[in-house]
């Protein structure tokens, strides 16, 4: 997102610049917002200004922002016990895990807790490589599995090139079927599914399928730009690792709890992992939280086997307290069928902007985990900014996203990826509210259509 010029700073814009390091950036020239409080969809800045936020932040506040519940189940936890070492029960814990094998597909059982998605991912992996005896892992190029070494080597996505691709070795990646732009040049979703599982399988073939510990793959794909599974592709996927004895590794982190209009993205394929990963939507990012659920074979063959894996915060209770209650929401407010309709109302909704805006040149999303592609031209699909964009490609969405700054509402773009994840909260109002506001910035991405 471009820089905003602020005449007067608050205390607490200047000593985060001064005294903290941003995430992602160049450290010169930011000009973050200071938030306030935030209620909802609402974020209310120090200096009066309101932002509807249309991503839930980093797509993890999936039930809104200042929910009482969790602030008071977080308190009464922290006032019963707020620390004890992974080797000792608390209540929560217990609770948390029952609620996740009951949510989870199939036959996945038991979770060990981790504070975020790439520990629960760094954790996977290590777990997949010991039980299976074998070292290689599969990813997708267009993909993004956290920040630690071994997942930014995992994540195909470019943020790994600047930290060494091969940090840790025995990664490898294959193509992902992104059919509005498909390797294969095919002319289906579902045709393009096929080239890139038998794909995936020659690789499998070209490493050694007795090397393959593992395929990592986002239950539905995000800030990749919410890249839609053709159908049959996660079912070939799973039929491959089958056939060739490799476990596979579902990353929910951000298609998790209720996101996409299932508990689990992965629902939508009506496949089952070996290992499902998870962090953002679990606590909804009111604390730090993730981990990974395990299938019931796996867990038998822990039953005789050191697991080497731990954390000092490991079962967090008060995180774990938060993840109890924001599951409860996710039932009581009965959020995955909101998320569903929502999204219904989002897709019809954006049929009316595509005849408006030439510059959509895609709309990709399922229920509310959505991406607009947005092109110069739909007929080469040239993009307002390339691939792996560098900062001078970037002018045509920097003027887009200032604008959407400026009417008041938060998002967030990569290169010619425009992100849509509001709460699942959000009312049919606030969602027209929030198109009008995208459909007035669309206008300087049109000007440049030709
Ligand atoms: N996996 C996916 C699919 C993600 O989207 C992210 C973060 O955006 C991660 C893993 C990493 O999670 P965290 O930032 O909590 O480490």
């Amino acid at each position: 997102m471009s820089s905003i010029e602020t005449s007067a700073v608050s205390q607490a814009v200047s000593d985060s610049l001064e005294y903290t390091l941003f995430s992602w950036s160049k450290q010169a020239g930011l000009s973050p917002i200071d938030i306030a409080s935030a209620k909802g969809v609402w974020l209310h800045a120090r200096d009066g200004k309101k932002y509807m936020d249309f991503t839930s932040q980093l797509v993890n506040v999936n039930i809104g922002h200042g929910h009482p519940k969790v602030a008071e189940a977080v308190y009464k936890q922290m006032n019963e016990v707020s620390y004890v070492y992974p080797g000792m029960v608390t209540e929560p814990r217990g609770k948390l895990g029952r609620l996740l094998s009951e949510a989870a597909p199939g036959n996945l059982q038991k979770t060990f807790f981790t504070l975020g998605g790439a520990e629960a991912n760094e954790n996977a992996i290590k777990l997949a490589r010991l039980v299976t005896g074998r070292h290689k892992i599969l990813a997708l190029y267009r993909s993004y599995h956290g920040a630690t070494i071994a997942t930014i080597t995992a994540s195909g996505d470019p943020r790994r090139h600047q930290v060494d691709a091969q940090a840790a070795p025995n990664i490898f990646h294959v193509e992902n079927p992104y059919s509005y732009r498909c390797p294969w040049g095919t002319s289906t979703p579902e045709e393009c599914g096929r080239m890139a599982a038998a794909h995936m399988e020659r690789v499998i073939q070209y490493q050694g399928p007795e090397t393959v510990a593992a395929i990592i793959l986002e239950g539905e794909s995000g800030t990749s730009g919410c890249i839609k599974y053709p159908k049959g592709y996660w079912k070939a996927i799973r039929e491959i690792a089958d056939r060739h004895g490799i476990l596979i590794i579902c990353d929910e982190v951000m298609s998790g709890f209720a996101r996409t209009g299932k508990m689990f993205g992965v629902e939508h394929h009506e496949v089952v992992p070996d290992i499902l990963t998870f962090a953002k939507g679990v606590t909804a990012g009111y604390l730090p939280l993730g981990g990974m659920i395990v299938s019931e074979p796996i867990c038998k063959q822990l039953d005789d086997m050191n697991l080497p894996l731990g954390l000092t915060y490991s079962a967090h209770p008060v995180s774990c307290a938060a993840g109890v209650a924001v599951m409860e929401i996710y039932h009581e407010e009965g959020l995955v069928d909101r998320a569903a309709e929502m999204g219904r109302y989002l897709d019809k909704r954006m049929e009316e902007l595509k005849t408006i805006h030439p510059s959509i040149g895609d709309w990709r999303n399922t229920g509310l985990l959505g991406c607009l592609e947005l092109v110069r031209n739909r007929e080469t699909k040239e993009g307002v900014a390339p691939f792996n964009a560098k900062p001078n490609e970037m002018a045509i969405m920097n003027k887009v996203m200032t604008k959407v700054r400026e009417l008041g509402m938060f998002s967030f773009a990569r290169w010619s990826y425009l992100f849509i994840a509001p709460p699942l909260t959000i009312t049919h109002a606030e969602m027209d509210q929030g198109l009008d506001i995208l459909s007035q910035s669309l206008r300087i991405a049109d000007e440049y259509c030709h």
